[in-house]
């Protein structure tokens, strides 16, 4: 059994927060006959493990043994609960490549499992962190985990799992199917932080990640679109980080492209957060001058989103902006 499924089709992949939330999804799960009691602990809500591009199927002809499906996304998109349970199995230092960690032995890397009621468990591998403790109780759609590589893969994904009872799988794309979800397609429960984008993208965030680029000095046209030159443009800058060069920008490299911005500063970094304003409502020229204009856009824009309002674009105005 090799799990050294490439991600393909990754240009159909175009994922904007805005769709996302648009399409924010939960399914309904067993519990729908009623309400949970306390004595009554049937499932009773489930979400998508996590966004992106189904790579390889459950039990295909050419991959028996494969007992899940691949989902992949860029390195440290986040991996979500699917439903209320509690963890259990974690396994933690693998790295790319590593073919003996995991439970599936020589197969899945970081791992983690997570106990559901009416006897369900689901298995989440591959992971490049693992963010949740052995007998941690978590929710539907809590954070447990970002998409990475380890084990016996060769791009990052996610391969995941459902089982019933515990040594017996089902196909977690049919399981969710019945339940409402479209897997990997959907947002999950508690999605939150950077938006994960790739080529396809012609959104306004395109926009900004190509001025981002330019502030940080690689060359890059910015035309709004997402296609190969930036790709390529976002492994130069992946690059020159020592990230994972997938050419996709996820939470990792959105975080290493922002820098904390304020009045007097200037040039396409600024420019970029002039689009991202002005996407969010604001009507500013985008001349790359952060001047009192541009201030008082960030502290409108801050005031109505609940953040502290100091005219400073840090990390988190950054991240509520995306
Ligand atoms: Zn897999």
């Amino acid at each position: 059994m090799q799990e050294n499924d490439r991600p393909v089709g990754m240009s159909e992949l175009a994922v904007s927060r805005r769709t996302v939330f648009a399409a924010l999804g939960v399914g309904i799960g067993l519990g729908a006959v009623g309400l949970p009691t306390a004595a009554s602990a049937a499932v009773t809500g489930w979400s998508n493990p996590t966004l992106g591009t189904l790579t390889s199927g459950y039990k295909t002809a050419s991959r028996p043994g494969h007992t899940g499906w691949d989902i992949a996304n860029s390195q440290g998109t986040p991996i979500y609960a699917v439903a209320a349970g509690t963890v259990r199995d974690i396994r933690t230092g693998s790295y790319p490549g590593d073919t003996t960690s995991g439970p599936l032995p020589g197969r899945t890397g970081n791992s983690v499992h997570i106990d559901h009621a009416d006897g369900y468990f689901s298995y989440y591998g591959h992971l490049y962190r693992v963010l949740v403790s052995d007998g941690q109780r978590v929710s539907c759609g809590q954070l447990v985990g970002l998409m990475g590589t380890t084990g016996n893969s060769t791009g990052p994904h996610l391969h995941f799992e459902i089982h019933n009872p515990r040594l017996t799988t089902l196909d977690p794309r049919t399981f969710l199917a019945n339940r409402g979800i479209s897997l990997g397609a959907i947002a999950p429960m508690g999605t939150t932080g950077w938006p994960s984008v790739s080529q396809g993208n012609t959104t306004w965030v395109t926009r900004v990640i190509q001025y981002l680029l330019r502030g940080r000095g690689v060359s890059t046209v910015v035309d709004g679109y997402f296609g190969p030159a930036t790709a390529s443009s976002v492994k130069t800058f992946q690059s020159s980080k020592g990230l994972y060069v997938d050419g996709m920008v996820g939470p990792i490299t959105w975080t290493a492209l922002i820098l904390p911005l304020q009045q007097g500063n200037s040039g396409d970094l600024v420019r970029g957060l002039q689009v991202a304003l002005n996407a969010r409502g604001a009507s500013i020229p985008v001349d790359g001058a952060f001047g009192s204009v541009t201030t008082t856009a960030v502290r409108n824009f801050q005031s109505s989103h609940g953040l502290v309002v100091d005219g400073l674009v840090g990390p988190v105005t950054w991240s509520t902006l995306i």
